[in-house]
């Protein structure tokens, strides 16, 4: 009977949409084992409902307003709590900026490997985890025995699904201690309505670009699609926007299911992140950049020609 465990995640108040992917992961692992969820901060448990919907058995909440903003030492003293008293066998969350800080912490209190960045999760005979290596060029699939088995599962990748469950919710009393870190303010910088590693559209734009000016059409043109402006590396570099919206090796790792390049030329360490997106269109003036080796659909042109014409386009599309 396979104990399964799901940190969940909770952003502006809402759970992030990875966190039901990831319960619907732990519902494949755990066949007929239990699904557990926790979920952390001083109005958790508002979420538990949310949390049964997609099967979570048992919801463990830690309702303590040191937990309500993340950080490390609060979050690995919670979760270390959680763990003690249910004792999975996996442990699971989303390869998120809080994914990626808190489970190599838990791995390396527990002895155990981590399995990060995870596209994909099967059974046979052990757990078989597929994910990404050498910046997404090849795919690595690992079986493993361990007795406590620890991954984070890439947003976006896979579907969750509906797996309605009457919850039992226990409420732990954490006590904090020692926190190294405090957290007095958030400032987001990404001014879009919709959170880049979860968008379903994303417009990107590079060096090609040419300035901050330069991303408003990009910005115009996320908005109709409902999606979210990202960048490369370059474009950052060059000051035409914030390195939190920066896509690649050492940016965020994006799969929506439309990624629009504009003036981007397809570096290794940028296709890092957004290869795996589900149809990669490409914009870009120069028919020999390596971008139009790896996009679905290519257009060689000027991007302050081509966005515009799009905009139209989907503008009289919805209307
Ligand atoms: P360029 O390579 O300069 O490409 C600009 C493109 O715009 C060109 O192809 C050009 O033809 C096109 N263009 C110009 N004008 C127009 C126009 N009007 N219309 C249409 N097309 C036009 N990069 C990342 O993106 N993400 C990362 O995470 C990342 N991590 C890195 C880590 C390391 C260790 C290193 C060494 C590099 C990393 N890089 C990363 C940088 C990467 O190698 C590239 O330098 C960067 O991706 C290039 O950005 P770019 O494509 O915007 O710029």
């Amino acid at each position: 009977m396979t104990k399964v465990l799901v940190l969940a995640e909770a952003k502006n108040g809402k759970l992030r949409s990875v966190s039901f992917e990831v319960l619907t992961v732990a519902s494949r692992l755990a066949a007929d084992g239990e699904i557990s969820a926790c979920v952390f901060g001083s109005d958790a448990e508002r979420h538990s409902k949310e949390l049964s919907k997609y099967g979570a058995q048992t919801i463990y909440i830690a309702e303590n307003e040191e937990l309500d903003d993340y950080t490390p030492d609060g979050y690995k003293q919670a979760l270390l709590e959680v763990i003690e008293e249910m004792n999975p066998d996996v442990i699971l969350t989303g390869h998120t900026s809080i994914g990626k800080d808190i489970l190599p912490r838990i791995a390396a209190r527990l002895d155990k490997a981590l399995f990060s960045d995870c596209i994909n999760i099967e059974t046979d005979d052990g757990i078989i985890f597929t994910r990404p290596i050498y910046s997404g060029k090849a795919y690595q699939k690992k079986k493993v025995h361990d007795d406590v088995v620890i991954a984070t599962i890439r947003p976006n990748n896979m579907e969750a699904v509906e797996n309605p469950v009457t919850a039992e919710i226990i409420k732990l009393p954490v006590t904090i201690t020692d926190l190294r870190a405090i957290v007095k303010e958030v400032v987001s910088k990404s001014n879009g309505k919709v959170d880049l590693a979860e968008a379903k559209v994303v417009v990107s734009g590079g060096r090609g670009v040419k300035s901050a000016k330069g991303f408003e059409p990009l910005q115009e043109l996320a908005g109709l699609l409902g999606g979210a402006v990202g960048a490369s590396r370059g474009a950052c570099d060059a000051n035409y926007c914030d390195y939190s919206l920066q896509i690649g090796q050492t940016g965020k790792v994006v799969t929506p299911d439309l990624y629009i390049a504009c003036g981007i030329s397809g570096a290794v360490q940028h296709l890092a992140g957004m290869s795996s997106s589900k149809v990669i269109v490409a914009i870009n003036k120069d028919p020999e950049a390596n971008i139009f080796q790896v996009c679905d659909y290519g257009i060689v042109g000027d991007l302050f020609e081509v966005v515009p014409l799009l905009i139209e386009e989907f503008k009289s599309a919805l209307e």
